[in-house]
């Protein structure tokens, strides 16, 4: 679990402004969720068999025996929360929410135990068109962040549940039969998540895989036409994508359509963006059968990339622009006065980083700390000043000389200097 540092934070923050831009631009509306639910609610929704709830969730008894779980996904959650709320009534959803998530998994580049994403989830649209929505809003924050040529689309259809369950015992007789070249993962995903299966990094699993059933074979024709139509729809806005057969994707509720977005940057920890299909899910909660699309970033993956591409804009770091020092001889004058005069500019320069120096100390040490803030200008008020209704400035940054300006000028002046 990282902290974050401020000198980290400006990339995080832009990251999350550029995301959230493109989502109001599309019509997306922001969820906020607990942190905590009960255990139940991620049992029923993920699937009891996944990796998530075999071995990476944080579970524990609250004081009146509960069991809680801090929430190791989005997904679930949202749906809850819609829900309870009524949202889902006769309605269509475009949401997105974003905050901290927790799995216990081994620690490494790109995975943490506590990792940030932000997440989208629409609801009430069976379509096709929902899902090209979706995936062209990803590409074009791809597009904007500049990182579009590193990352690609994988898409997959997964059909519908039928289709999978043939699939399923057919997968798993032929790769019974050959138990013995299956990796140990695999061996015992075979009774308890047998797709999984599919994406296995191990190789001879994937030589096994070369010859087993494909599920495209499975296919209803509706589900086709489903595929189809999506395709059509990225190939018409531009977003070229590679068609993963084996693209399964780690949790138990989606059907027919699931995509990621993959990079090579990052190692072995490549996918930056992942979602589907989950109609089964809000039924599966205990509300009525509601059709749902949406996705997650890992934030973490995409700060990475964007450090690892240099495509951060530059002066994301933003210093501070003005410094005020304030020397008084004991008595609070000047340091009221210096303080009004910081207030003052504050108000008419909100664009301007003011920084008032606190806690005394000489002019040497004051002028120290206002050149180590990173300011490019230090205004220095003293009894003198005071008196005379003007300000000292030093710039900072520039070999120009100390000027005296009055009060009156002082955010004229200030705006000229920093622009
Ligand atoms: P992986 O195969 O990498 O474990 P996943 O299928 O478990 O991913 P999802 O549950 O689909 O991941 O989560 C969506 C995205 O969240 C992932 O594509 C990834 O970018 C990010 N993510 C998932 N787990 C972690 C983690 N432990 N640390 C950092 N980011 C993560
Ligand atoms: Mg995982």
């Amino acid at each position: 679990m990282n902290d974050l540092l401020p000198k980290d934070s400006p990339a995080w923050q832009y990251l999350e402004s550029t995301v959230q831009d493109i989502l109001a631009r599309y019509g997306y509306g922001e969820i906020r969720f607990p942190i905590l639910e009960s255990t139940h609610l991620f049992k029923r929704g993920i699937g009891e068999a996944t990796d998530i709830i075999e071995k990476e969730m944080y579970t524990f008894d609250d004081r009146s025996g509960d069991s809680l779980s801090l929430r190791p996904e989005g997904t679930a959650s949202c749906v809850r929360a819609c829900e309870q709320h009524g949202l889902l009534y006769n309605q269509t959803q475009r949401l997105w929410y974003q905050g901290p998530m927790f799995r216990y998994e081994r620690p490494q580049k790109g995975r943490l135990r506590q990792f940030h994403q932000i997440g989208v989830e629409t609801f009430g649209f069976g379509g096709p068109d929902i899902e090209a929505e979706l995936i062209t809003l990803l590409a074009r924050l791809w597009r904007e962040l500049g990182i579009a040529d590193s990352v690609t689309l994988q898409i997959n259809t997964l059909g519908t549940s039928e289709a999978r369950h043939a699939y399923r015992s057919d997968l798993v007789a032929y790769l019974e039969s050959h138990k013995e070249q299956l990796d140990e993962d695999s061996q015992r995903r075979l009774t308890t998540n047998p797709l999984r299966i599919l994406d296995s990094k191990s190789e001879s699993t994937q030589r096994l895989l070369n010859d087993a059933p494909v599920l495209n074979d499975y296919l209803s024709d509706e589900s086709v036409a489903h595929f189809d139509e999506l395709k059509a729809l990225l190939d018409a806005a531009g977003v070229s994508y590679v068609v993963n057969s084996r693209l399964v994707r780690g949790l138990d509720y989606y059907s027919n359509t699931v995509f990621e977005w993959v990079t090579t940057h990052l190692g072995a920890q490549g996918t930056v963006c992942a979602g589907g299909r989950y109609d089964g899910l809000v039924e599966q909660l205990g509300g009525k059968p509601t059709t749902a699309f949406g996705c997650a970033m890992g934030m973490e993956r995409l700060v990475l990339l964007l450090a690892e591409l240099h495509v951060l804009p530059k002066g994301l770091e933003q210093d501070v622009d003005v410094y005020i020092t304030a020397l008084d001889g004991g008595d609070l004058s000047v340091k009221k006065h210096a303080f009004g005069i910081a207030e003052q500019l504050r108000a008419s320069l909100p664009s301007v980083r003011i920084v008032s120096h606190c806690g005394g100390g000489s002019f040497k040490n004051q002028l120290k700390r206002a050149d180590k803030s990173g300011a490019d200008i230090a205004v220095i008020i003293g009894e003198t000043e005071l008196e005379a209704g003007v300000v000292n400035i030093k710039s900072l940054r520039k070999d120009s000389p100390q000027q005296t300006i009055s009060l009156d000028e002082l955010p004229a002046y200030l705006k000229a200097e920093l622009s």
